[in-house]
This record gives C-alpha cells, structure tokens and sequence, in this order.
C-alpha cells in the first residue's frame, strides 16, 4: 500500500492574521541540523509499524520551510529513505512564501530531490495581501510563480478567497496572475467564524467560488476536490493520500499521522520536540467512525465516494449506510450508478453535511 510522510516546519517570519498552523515566529534562523536530528528522531518512533506501507510522497509544509536552507531538505530526505520504504516514483513536494523563491535556492532544491513548489500567493490584490499580514506583494508572487516554472514542472500556488475588500469578479482575480503557468491550484475559502474582522459576507464568497470553478475549469484546472484543481495527471499526490485514507507518517511538532487503527499526533510544542520529548496523543478507531470519516474525505473528491471502492476496502454496502445523505441534503448530495458525490452547492456546504455525517 502507499503512503506519505509530512514534515511539519514550525518557523515563520511573523504571523499572517488568518493563519490557524502551529508556528513560531521568535527565532531568527532555526538551526536546522538541530531540527534535522528531531524529525528524524520522531521518525524512528514509527518504524515498527511502517514496514509494510511504500511511501511515494514527501512533504514539507509549514510554517514555512522555505525559510530552511537546502541542506535541511536533503538531510530529512536522506534520513527518511533509510528509515522506511521510498518508491523510485516520488512526489517531494515544499511550500514556499514568495519572498523566498530565488533561481539559486530552485536550482539546489531541485538537486536535492524536491519536484513540487507549492507557492502561498493567498491573493492577487496588495491591500488584501496587507489585511492578511502577508510580507510579499502581488508582484513579488507573480515573478515567484514565473521563476519557479522555470525550474520545475510542477508548481502549485494557494489562494484564499472570502476576504473584505477582495474584488467580486472571478477573472480580476485570475487575470493577476500567471494562471496557465501553473500545473495545480489550491482555492481555499476563509473560515468567517474563526476570521469575522478579515471576512466578506458569505453570500459573496460563495459566488465568487461558484464562478472561480467555472473560470479555472476554462483555462484548463480541473476541479478534482472541493479546495483543489489541477491539469490532467498533476494532481497532489500527497494530498490524495489524504483523501483516499491511505496511510501517513506525520513528522514535527504539531503533525498528525494516520496508521489504521490508530490516529496519532505529537503536541510537544517546539522546545519539547527539540529535546525529543516527544508527546503523542494517540486514538483508535472503531470501525463504524473510520469508514464514516472515509466517506467524509472521500465525498471531498469531486468523484466523491465510490460504491466499489467501500465495498472492497471495508466490505460495506455505501448506498444502503449512507445513501440516506441525498435524502437528507436534496440537490447537494447525489447518487449516481457507481457512488454518492457533492454537487458544487453541496461543496459549499461541506461542513454543515460533514457534521450531520460524524453526528447524525
Ligand atoms: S506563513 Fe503560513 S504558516 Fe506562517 S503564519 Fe503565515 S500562513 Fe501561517
């Protein structure tokens, strides 16, 4: 079976004033060896249950990693590919702010391994840029995202949309940047309960979603999950592990991981993990609430949830358990012959269905 392995990178240069991801902003320049030998160290905590599983995705995710240096990256590839099991075929993906991105830095990535960029644009308008608290400009990430493409071939940037002040029209957003340089897309909408201060009415956010979908799908992004589109074959490979309930090994303070029966995470906070005082929470799943929270992250999945796949991999009937959804949600959950799925209004309500499905 494949997996991934996440490497959480808990340093930032300051904090955006939406961002909800454990962080920290009081040390200049981390030592990186020294973070190195701790991921590597909770790494080694895993190794008797990951014999069986052949990771195929790495990826580094923040806080900002793109605030390491290069040796940082090829020090936790190597020590992970002798530690478990990597498939010749990876993904090794790395966020990066835009401030970041430079030919040299690319240039060394790239030669230790990393293919995927993935590029915290946020917004294409600099005053919401500033409400956010972002340090780059609209500029800066539109020459990141034309420098990255130059090195890789596969370059994803993020966008959040739902903020105050933001424009209404789908394409003045798009236009902005460099849309057909991009292989993926990740189009996230601002959480308005946790942000009310940064926060558009919903009633615009949904519209300018509807149309954003349908602008992206024109130039050739493919909406493949309710936050993600991307061009034929370039979808997240990490991500779908996600998604699909494959398993992964989450590294770094903070960072879940999902090793079925069990659900584990480390809340050590930076200085305990440094130390390698690792502090796990860990939770088994019964059955019934693991293949309810795989319907949940398979109906994220524009496909949705497949009756084939249930029936395979957890020997259940998914019409007769869960059809019960398009009875209850008409109009945004659907059956087809194969599966039940989102429509676009039902991805806009995700989380009211999400919580009728793990509380019903
Ligand atoms: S750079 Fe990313 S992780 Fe750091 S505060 Fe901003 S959004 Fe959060």
């Amino acid at each position: 079976m494949n997996g991934g392995v996440y490497v959480h990178v808990p340093f930032c240069r300051s904090r955006c004033h939406y961002c909800s991801f454990y962080s920290v902003t009081d040390r200049d320049v981390p030592d990186s060896s020294e973070y190195v030998r701790a991921i590597l160290n909770h790494l080694s905590t895993f190794e008797l249950i990951t014999e069986a599983i052949d990771f195929n995705t790495v990826y580094f995710g923040g806080g900002t990693p793109s605030i390491m240096p290069v040796s940082f990256f090829s020090e936790v590839i190597e020590g992970i590919s002798a530690s478990v099991s990597l498939g010749d075929e990876l993904e090794i993906t790395i966020e990066m702010n835009p401030e970041d991105i430079t030919s040299d830095y690319l240039k060394d990535l790239k030669h230790a391994g990393i293919n995927r960029i993935s590029i915290g644009v946020q917004s294409s308008t600099d005053p919401v840029l500033q409400k956010l608290n972002r340090t780059h400009t609209s500029g800066e990430a539109v020459s990141a995202i034309l420098t990255a493409v130059k090195f890789f071939s596969n370059v994803s940037c993020d966008l959040i949309i739902g903020i105050d002040g933001e424009s209404r029209i789908a394409s003045n957003i798009l236009n902005k940047l460099p849309i057909a340089a991009l292989s993926h897309l990740s189009l996230y909408m601002l959480d308005g309960a946790k942000n009310d201060r940064l926060a558009a009415e919903s009633d615009h956010t949904a519209d300018l979603y509807t149309k954003l979908c349908g602008v992206l799908e024109n130039n050739g992004l493919k909406q493949y999950e309710i936050s993600n589109f991307a061009r034929e074959g370039m979808e997240s490979v990490h991500n779908l592990h996600y998604w699909k309930g494959n398993p992964y090994i989450g590294l770094g303070p903070s960072a879940h991981s999902l090793l079925y029966p069990y659900r584990i995470w480390d809340h050590s906070g930076l200085d305990r993990f440094l130390k390698g005082e690792f502090k796990s929470g860990r939770m088994e799943y019964s059955k019934s609430l693991f293949v309810t929270e795989m319907v949940m992250l398979a109906l994220r999945l524009k496909k949705g949830a497949r009756q084939a796949d249930f029936e395979k991999n957890y020997g259940i009937d998914l019409f007769k358990e869960f059809g019960w959804l398009c009875d209850r949600f008409p109009g945004f959950v659907v059956q087809d012959r194969d599966g039940i799925s989102l429509t676009l209004k039902g991805m806009l309500l995700s989380n009211e269905i999400f919580q009728e499905l793990l509380e019903p």
